[in-house]
């Protein structure tokens, strides 16, 4: 796949400028004390198995400032969120198209949208009653967020489980994120961050210091093939792994072993020694197989699958990378 390409088909996804990533999320402190933050997230996905020990809830952050090609939850990259379109649910109605002054139309297969002329996709979107526009993203206070997960407080207790934020990045919302821990912790739930690591250490510190996990992603250990995959180069990531393993907190690396793209002996070696060099605070490292579950997704953005003719990770291959890792002595778990 061309860098072209690739381009070509996260056309629409604004992406964050790293410079201007900033702590406006941080909370701010009054004469009567901190007012309450309000997060952005996605979804709460219930009994998650692969987002840390146990059985656990996963928090999905809209925003990130990555844009992973193979990214399987491209409805997140946008810190604003985005409207995701589902043909199967359309009827053919025609009441969006009637108020889109033209830039929806009907097609065979639902729908046609040109998102790049159409000024009023909400309305046009609100019009719908058969579901078929998603809005991405829901505004909730760190209280209603815990009061949702607290639901299946007997789940993780049994389990050993707890609570994962994720995204999109969690940490893009560090004070908002810092508060339901806060909670989440008083009432004794295990807190995890997964996160990209692409996020200003001052930033990321403060939410890596308060929870109890951090899934760290270790997406490529060359940094020009993380560059072209990611949108970034993994100095800043590779620079804040070493400074969370440095402060003792409890880590797990996390591989997404991609083929073709970073599932070379070189790639996987250099990704597995650096574990190894962060020392004791890895506790495990965790593969995860790229898979084409998100590609659906990208169509209903009206954008271009950029993975379009990779195959998924096979169940052996992964298996292979477990059994390096274990003979590096490293802890390893494959993703379910
Ligand atoms: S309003 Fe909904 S059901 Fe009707 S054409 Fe538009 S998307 Fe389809």
């Amino acid at each position: 796949m061309s860098d072209e390409l690739g381009r070509e088909a996260r056309r629409g996804v604004s992406h964050i400028q790293h410079s201007t990533l900033n702590t406006q999320h941080l909370r701010s402190k009054t004469a009567f004390g901190y007012l309450p933050m309000r997060g952005f997230i996605s979804r709460i996905q219930r009994f998650c198995v692969n987002d840390g020990p146990g059985i656990r809830s996963t928090v999905f952050a809209v925003g990130c400032p990555l844009e992973c090609l193979w990214c399987a939850n491209p409805e997140l990259l946008r810190e604003s969120g985005g409207m995701l379109y589902h043909a199967q649910r359309c009827a053919g109605c025609g009441a969006c198209v009637a108020l889109s002054g033209g830039a929806i139309r009907l097609g065979d297969d639902g729908c046609i949208i040109d998102r790049d002329s159409c000024s009023n996709l909400a309305d046009c979107a609100a019009a719908c009653h058969h579901g078929a526009f998603e809005r991405v993203g829901v505004e909730i206070s760190a209280d209603e967020l815990v009061s949702k997960l607290l639901r299946d407080k007997v789940f993780f207790d049994q389990s050993g489980g707890g609570v994962t934020f994720s995204g999109g990045e969690a940490a893009l919302q560090a004070g908002f994120f810092l508060e339901a821990t806060e909670i989440l912790k008083s009432k004794s739930v295990h807190v995890a961050l997964d996160t990209s690591g692409h996020v200003p250490w001052e930033t990321l510190s403060q939410l890596a210091s308060a929870v109890d996990l951090v899934l760290f992603d270790l997406k490529a250990i060359d940094s020009r093939l993380h560059e072209r995959y990611t949108g970034a180069d993994n100095r800043l990531i590779m620079e804040n792994a070493r400074r969370i393993a440095g402060m003792g907190k409890e880590m797990i690396i996390r591989m997404l072993i991609v083929p073709g793209v970073n599932d070379s002996d070189g790639e996987v070696g250099g990704r597995l020694n650096f574990a190894l060099e962060l020392g004791s605070a890895v506790i495990r490292v965790d593969i995860l197989r790229y898979h084409r579950l998100g590609a659906g997704k990208y169509a209903g953005l009206g954008l271009r699958y950029p993975m379009e003719g990779t195959p998924p990770c096979s169940g052996a291959a992964a298996s292979r990378i477990a059994q390096r890792a274990a003979d590096m002595g490293l802890t390893v778990y494959v993703e379910r």
